[in-house]
């Protein structure tokens, strides 16, 4: 499929388009080459928002291929979420951020589904990085977090449960 770029003018491939609604199959008017100068603009605010330089970011970004936990500080007896990425750092940030409409989605973490809900507070959270593994493959990450899961789990991991924890008076 081809379309024209509402931009340039340029026909190109409809993959030269970001989707703009990916449920609805819906793409971008703009070519994701004339939206570019946008994508770079909405990235760096983004950073910015976080707080902290964006060497920093790049830095911590390049350091975070591995295993993390998420901590809740009424939880003293581990983490309360074990995942793992090949960045870090991002995830950190993806967890930590509630959906701003207030609606859950099927991604969500549940850790995302219980700021949603109001249940937790973003400030009562805290991320470890549990397992530093630069340049591993996803399936060796998933090994290790499998591991990790076994080794931490005394029953207040939200990992595998698919609706809202017991945990934090949430009764399903
Ligand atoms: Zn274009």
């Amino acid at each position: 499929m081809v379309k024209v770029c509402s931009k340039c003018g340029k026909r190109k491939s409809i993959f030269d388009y970001d989707f703009s609604n990916k449920k609805l199959n819906k793409r971008r008017a703009e070519c994701k080459e004339c939206r570019k100068p946008q994508s770079r603009k909405n990235h760096s605010e983004r950073i910015a928002k976080l707080g902290y330089p964006k060497e920093i970011h790049d830095k911590l970004n390049k350091l975070g291929s591995g295993c993390y936990g998420v901590y809740h500080k009424s939880v003293k007896i581990g983490p309360i979420y074990i995942g793992e990425s090949d960045k870090i750092y991002a995830r950190k940030t993806r967890h930590f951020s509630k959906w701003e409409d207030g609606i859950i989605k099927k991604d969500q973490s549940p850790i995302q589904i219980l700021l949603t809900l109001g249940k937790i507070k973003k400030e009562e959270l805290f991320f470890k990085v549990l397992k530093q593994m630069p340049n591993s493959t996803k399936k060796e990450r998933l090994d290790e977090e499998e591991k990790l899961i076994e080794k931490w789990n005394k029953g207040q991991l939200l990992n595998k449960q698919k609706k809202p924890p017991l945990l934090f008076g949430i009764v399903n």
